[in-house]
């Protein structure tokens, strides 16, 4: 599935195709200096520089918006996702974004003034040129709705803050939820089973307490001016200072916020709010940069200490964004003093690190860390994707009953091909119909064989038809022990060194040389089933059959799609013996999002 992924912000504009399945970038384009009279378009995999002549968002993008199309192949786009920085207290969650949606997102300009209109404007001129496709809204604020209230709530009289909706939304938390999310990973630990301590540090830094998969704290506020020393932005601040300096130098409102916004931080130190320059600077003796640095330095450490506080411990701290994934000055400056924690850095490892690749993540923790310290390389348009992905998933299947998958019991069966039909019922033999069965084309034959095998001999065994390239005998566990043959268990098709047997019809008999198999239980799928599911052909799955008194879960089964397929799953009759199934069974999935098969891996 390709998703489009518009990030709108006030001078420049993010566009990438990604395919959500491999993560691959189908496109990637970029606006620049949007509110210059010659605004800037430029594409991935190419050094030409694009010039829009006339400055403004719906200008620059009704010039850059054709562009990407030419890029792409639009029948497989399937939907855009949006940032949308603000979600107040309306948003917990991704959206597809309705006019009712559009309404309720300018409802939070005001909490939001630099940011939502830009990213509104965004979703109207995109909604122009991608009007076929659902437009989801993604919220930096959405990860953060599971803050409890004590760390939600200003201490600010209560009427105001209830008449204003003033409280910590905090930010970036998509970042912070992918970083969180590949570091789980990376850990082989659920995330519900680790505190972590998630530090973005890019232009804009914000920390995040994730306590077993939860946002508990993090450092931006009600706007994203709160915490970290940050590019531009002062962080933390004594709220004295604002109202001191509005009354000694006379100054607006409006001209401390962009102050405070634009002019502080990093830059307001030392002039500049990148930390390279800064870092050479440092170096050299510049008292100032050192000075920054060491403030950010602080600042973080600080919040780090605190957050294991709040958690009550802490197994990983994670650095993403610009800063945290290349300075490896500052990470050993900032993890210096955290032993207390037992965080302790491998030294080496933190200087050697150099990025390569997309999903990436690396450990520089010492071997006698208990607290693990991670790189983790960030990828918020890839989880915007995701995250688009999903809800287009399910707001297609919204209302719908849990989609339940029919399970056919599959009784021992020959498959032949029309040489082998000859040599046991006759020369030009054609096979019968008795009954047609649920996948298209196939059916039960009124032809039967005995097959004979070292022990026994297992008699009247239907044949499926039609004919097929290869012969092949699919039996359960319990007739290989009757039979006595060992046959694996295969993917149909899948022959090649399996046992072989003695078939007896009517006009002959026939040595099979190998071909016999116990069939891997699978879910026959059409490609729009796949896509429902969100699973591709050769997945492995686990399916959750309920049945009327217990429920039980089957695991390693085997996803086969093609456009012949109609949805049902097969299991063997031992199978459907143990779990008590008869035929015309269902299988009720269990639902994750639209789907409900359980876990996902691929064939090896
Ligand atoms: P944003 O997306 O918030 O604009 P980024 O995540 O791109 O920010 O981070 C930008 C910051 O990362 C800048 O301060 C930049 O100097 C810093 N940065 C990038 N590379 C390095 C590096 N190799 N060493 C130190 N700082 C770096």
């Amino acid at each position: 599935m390709q998703i489009l992924v518009v990030n709108c912000g006030s001078s420049s504009v993010k566009a990438e195709v990604i395919d959500v399945t491999s993560g691959k970038r189908i496109a990637v384009m970029s606006v620049d200096r949007i509110s210059e009279p010659e605004p800037k378009v430029k594409f991935s995999g190419s050094t030409e520089v694009l010039t829009c002549q006339g400055s403004g968002h719906e200008n620059a993008l009704a010039f850059a918006f054709p562009l990407l199309l030419e890029k792409i192949d639009k029948s497989q786009l399937k939907g855009v996702g949006h940032r949308i920085v603000h979600g107040g207290k309306i948003f917990d969650e991704p959206v597809v974004i309705t006019e009712e949606v559009e309404k309720q997102i300018e409802g939070l300009f005001s909490l939001a003034p630099l940011h939502n209109p830009i990213n509104l404007l965004g979703v109207r001129i995109a909604k122009k040129y991608f009007p076929d496709v659902p437009h989801v809204a993604v919220f930096d604020t959405a990860y953060h709705s599971t803050i409890p209230p004590r760390a939600k709530n200003y201490a600010l009289p209560k009427n105001l803050i209830q008449k204003h909706d003033i409280e910590r939304y905090g930010f970036h938390g998509t970042s912070h939820q992918y970083v969180a999310e590949q570091a789980a990973k990376f850990l082989e630990t659920d995330l519900h089973d680790l505190r972590l301590i998630s530090c973005h540090l890019g232009n804009g830094a914000s920390v995040c307490a994730i306590e077993y998969g939860q946002s508990v704290e993090t450092s931006m506020g009600m706007t994203p001016l709160e915490g970290l020393v940050m590019g531009t932005r002062s962080g933390d601040i004594d709220a004295g200072v604002v109202t001191y300096l509005m009354e000694k130098e006379g100054k607006t409102w409006q001209e401390i916020s962009d102050m405070l916004n634009k002019e502080s931080g990093l830059k307001g130190i030392a002039g500049t709010n990148d930390m390279r320059d800064l870092e050479e600077r440092a170096a050299e003796g510049d008292i100032d940069a050192q000075l920054a640095i060491d403030m950010f330095v602080h600042r973080l450490r600080k919040y780090i200490g605190a957050y294991a506080a709040v958690m009550g411990g802490v197994d990983a701290i994670i650095f993403t964004a610009g800063i945290g994934e290349n300075s490896a000055s500052l990470r050993y400056k900032v993890v210096q003093k955290l032993g207390f924690l037992r965080a302790i850095l491998d030294e080496q490892k933190n200087k050697m690190l150099k990025f390569v690749g997309v999903d990436w993540v690396e450990d520089i923790s010492a071997s006698n860390s208990k607290c693990k310290i991670l790189v983790v390389k960030t990828d918020e348009q890839l989880s915007i994707a995701e995250q688009t992905a999903k809800v287009i998933k399910e707001s297609k299947f919204k209302g719908q009953p849990p989609r339940s998958i029919p399970i056919a019991v599959s009784a021992r069966h020959v498959h032949l091909t029309q040489e082998s039909v000859e040599i046991l019922f006759g020369k030009g033999y054609q096979l019968t119909v008795q009954k047609p069965l649920s996948q298209p084309g196939q059916f039960a034959c009124n032809e039967m064989v005995t097959l004979v095998g070292p022990k026994n001999k297992i008699e009247k065994v239907r044949i499926l038809g039609p004919t097929r390239p290869k012969d092949q005998v699919e039996i359960s566990r319990t007739d290989e022990f009757f039979l006595g043959i060992d046959a694996p268990i295969r993917e149909s098709g899948h022959t090649e060194g399996s046992p072989g047997l003695l078939l007896i019809g009517p006009a002959g008999q026939l040595e099979l040389k190998e071909g016999v198999i116990c069939a891997w239980r699978h879910i026959h799928m059409h490609p729009d089933d796949a896509e429902y599911f969100g699973v591709e052909d050769k997945d492995i799955v686990e399916v959750r059959v309920e049945n009327q008194e217990r429920s039980l879960t089957f695991g390693n089964v085997l996803i086969r799609v093609s456009d012949k397929f109609k949805l049902e799953m097969h299991i063997d009759t031992d199978e459907a013996n143990a779990a008590e199934l008869n035929q015309g069974a269902e299988g009720a999935l269990i639902h994750t999002g639209a789907g409900g098969l359980l876990t996902k891996k691929k064939v090896q």
